[in-house]
């Protein structure tokens, strides 16, 4: 039954969340996991993997505003917290930290954080101001919950390889642990944006994952070249009727496109059905 566990203790002051962090005793450890709601599978799993590792295990949720540009769905995007937090009573999370706008972003707020270069390739190209709205909410949230570990998908690949990028340079001691992709059973990555799609559109939404699917499978038969299987990545998709954003093959570091295909080369997609932006990646090899 969902909502059966303990439930969580709600944070939604400051105040609350400061309480927290004093009255830990010496030698806790803490694992975080930042989201922004409407939890699914994918954001359990980081979860759960931070219960096992942690004798404390904080989420936040907050629809981060800075992180989303002028046409894009701040508004519609789904909210509800009692059904988060029933959903985290049976992973066992043991605070869940609720701010609002309001308290993260407070009357005059001027201060941003941007990690130069990663953030302008692939998602950046189309969201300009998309990962210094990130990486200025993690920050803020690092500093606030003090965690020795943050849970963080490689569904997000180009947001974790920046956050770790961010938290080196700004030697911050807290460390990422990435968790893998979980998908529907049918392959479409879980998304809190799935619920945007009509049936007809989750269906042509599979395109996303069978065009990864195909690289991987060109690799493993001995592609090397990237030009031709980012071709036939795009006629696929473009054959389901999906509207490209980018699809490239990169490297899992730097985010540059590949020159030569390696086990570990990234590919990495986005891509509108209807009129939602899905993204997706897989590891070649
Ligand atoms: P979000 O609520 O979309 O900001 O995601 C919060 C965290 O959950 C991020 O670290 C995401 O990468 C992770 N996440 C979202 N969807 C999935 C998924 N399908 N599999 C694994 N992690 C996910």
């Amino acid at each position: 039954m969902v909502g059966e566990g303990v439930k969580p203790v709600i944070l939604d002051t400051l105040e609350k969340l400061r309480d927290e962090v004093a009255s830990r005793p010496g030698g806790m450890s803490v694992g975080f996991v930042p989201t922004m709601g409407w939890l699914h599978e994918g954001h359990l799993s980081l979860v759960r993997r931070a219960r096992r590792e942690n004798d404390r295990v904080i989420v936040s949720i907050f629809v981060n505003p800075t992180q989303f540009g002028p046409n894009e769905d701040l508004s519609s995007y789904p909210r509800d917290l009692s059904r988060d937090a029933a959903l985290l009573a049976d992973v066992g999370a043991d605070d869940v930290f609720f701010p609002t706008p309001d308290m993260m972003y407070p009357a005059g707020y001027r201060t941003v954080v941007k990690v130069e270069d990663l953030s302008d390739l692939l998602c950046g190209k189309s969201r300009p101001t998309h990962f210094q709205g990130v990486a200025t909410v993690v920050t803020k949230l690092v500093s606030l919950v003090r965690p020795d570990r943050m849970y963080m998908g490689e569904k997000d690949f180009q947001q974790v390889v920046i956050l770790e990028r961010m938290l080196a340079d700004l030697n911050f001691s807290t460390r990422i642990v990435r968790c893998p992709l979980v998908r529907e059973s049918d392959g479409l990555a879980m998304s809190s944006r799935n619920l945007y799609l009509s049936p007809e559109e989750r269906q042509r939404a599979l395109c996303l994952h069978e065009a990864l699917q195909l690289a991987a499978a060109d690799f493993i038969a001995g592609a090397r070249d990237p030009g031709p299987v980012i071709d036939r990545m795009r006629e696929h998709i473009q054959t389901r009727g999906g509207d490209i954003d980018y699809v490239e093959l990169v490297d899992p570091i730097t985010l540059t496109p590949a020159k030569i295909l390696a086990e570990d080369t990234r590919a990495v997609l986005a891509v509108r059905i209807g009129k939602t932006r899905l993204i997706d990646n897989r590891r070649l090899g």
